[in-house]
């Protein structure tokens, strides 16, 4: 690849500050993605070989850009603040409780997505009555999605009513990214990779309306908004760090409503206990009264 070539001169420089060359060789990654001639679906061979395991469809020579050899990848990242647990199996049930704040490292950050239009951002949903815990961003069928930081992949699956096939990534600076709605993912569980190695291809499955990548960046299983951390219009991190404070995460959560589904036999005092809510704020959030009766299956604002 004649830009693999152009790369590797440049780097022989030995230009070996390595936030800086990581960068490079994400910046050309998306680059050539966006020039349409790495795009997987391009580089699949045609017929593809059924047996041909899957990881291996798009493997990127220029991703070559450190000539003493790529940073070494951490093992078990984070694995202080998530003490130890590596939850493979279910999505975001840690029961740690947040740092009061936390200085997150954004440095080496690669956008995962040739694009950059945002089709739908991050907070609670109105008409849906839910929060939305990611950021959609707009991509074709097929198109590369990468790595956002150097990780390792903590879970590969898939959920027909949800995410569809996804992919959940820890980083070393304490953040886990999901990456969800994939055609296809192309990494394994317990996976090492670098910011900027592909991980999926763009896609629409689960519960998706048109192609794109569902993007949520998660702190012990809570979701920040990942707006706060990365400039998606101009493809980087808004700094070199984010200062990371548990009463505004808090706060941002607390101010976002919430609704449950009544249950059989459900009273307003059983679910203002469930839900942390109070039968009083209940009631004042869906305009009824303490006799209102209510019925299983109607949904509530408890929040
Ligand atoms: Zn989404």
């Amino acid at each position: 690849m004649r830009f693999a070539l152009i790369l590797s001169v440049c780097l022989e420089k030995r230009l070996l500050m390595h936030h800086y060359i990581r960068l490079l060789a994400c910046a050309a990654g998306v680059w050539l993605a966006g020039m349409g001639g790495v795009r997987a679906q391009d580089a699949l061979p045609a017929p593809m070989q059924p047996d041909m395991p899957m990881d291996n469809v798009e493997r990127f020579d220029f991703f070559v850009y450190n000539l003493d050899g790529p940073l070494p990848l951490t093992e078990n990242p984070a694995n202080e603040l998530y003490r130890g647990v590596w939850n493979q199996g279910a999505t975001f049930s840690y029961n740690i409780p947040l740092p009061d704040s936390l200085t997150i490292d954004l440095r080496g950050y690669c956008m995962p997505t040739p694009s950059a239009r945002i089709n739908d951002v991050f907070g609670f949903r109105p008409r849906r009555r839910r929060v939305h815990y990611g950021l959609d961003i707009k991509v074709e069928l097929g198109d590369t999605i990468r790595a956002a930081f150097d990780g390792k992949v903590r879970t590969r699956t898939f959920n027909r009513r949800g995410y569809g096939n996804y992919v959940i990534i820890r980083h070393e600076n304490g953040l886990e990214t999901l990456y969800g709605h994939l055609s296809a993912a192309l990494v394994r569980e317990n996976q090492l990779v670098h910011a900027g190695d592909p991980i999926g291809l763009g896609g629409s499955t689960g519960r998706s309306t048109g192609t794109h990548l569902h993007f949520e960046t998660r702190l012990l299983g809570t979701a920040l908004n990942p707006a706060l951390m990365f400039d998606f219009p101009n493809g980087r991190s808004t700094g070199d760090k984010y200062d990371f404070s548990r009463k505004v995460a808090t706060k941002a959560v607390q101010s976002s409503a919430a609704y449950v589904k009544v249950r059989q036999g459900d009273t307003l005092s059983a679910i203002a206990k469930r839900s942390g809510s109070s039968v009083k704020n209940i009631c004042k959030l869906n305009k009824i009264t303490q006799r209102t009766i209510i019925r299983p299956g109607q949904t509530l604002r408890v929040r």
